[in-house]
């Protein structure tokens, strides 16, 4: 890397993960001057591999818009889905992997939306899981009840604990 002050050679002195980013503070070999590159995985380098096996670009609009539909109408900002929406793109690039299979990126999603919100969390998941007959579905929202009581148990044993 050039300095960017006389256009010498450079070296790294620190580099630090940040989100979505590789930080380098880099300092010139002739005039000594330091400055930060940072570095990122251009989303046009990540591929999503579906479950047919096509591949497609990693499309942060459309994980956007995925959000969006699941969490219409619900008590949810438009920051807190495009906070998700950054979060998991920031996961994927950590897996620095060129190539991600649809399911990661589905899981992920339903791992936020599971925490946040009851109803969004199953309308992605009945689009996500192509739910055929709606006895499945009513298992995922049975097995999701019981999930959040037993998470309640444990929150009302720990305050008794204390
Ligand atoms: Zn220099």
């Amino acid at each position: 890397m050039k300095c960017p002050f006389c256009a010498g050679p450079s070296h790294v002195v620190d580099t630090r993960e940040v989100s979505e980013a590789i930080r380098r503070r880099r300092e010139c070999d002739g005039c000594r001057q330091r400055f930060t590159t940072y570095e990122r995985v251009s989303a046009a380098n990540l591929q999503v591999v579906k479950g047919d096996g096509r591949r497609e670009d990693f499309s942060r609009d459309k994980l956007v818009h995925g959000l969006r539909l699941a969490c219409a109408k619900r008590p949810i900002s438009t920051d807190a889905v495009e906070g998700i929406a950054a979060d998991i793109e920031g996961q994927l690039y950590r897996l620095g992997r060129s190539e991600v299979p649809s399911e990661v990126i589905g899981e992920l999603v339903m791992d936020r939306l599971q925490s946040l919100d009851d109803v969004a969390y199953v309308r992605f998941a009945s689009v996500y899981r192509r739910f055929t007959d709606l006895g499945v579905l009513a298992d995922e929202i049975e097995r999701l009840r019981e999930m959040k009581e037993r998470e309640r148990a444990q929150r009302d044993q720990m305050a008794l604990d204390l």
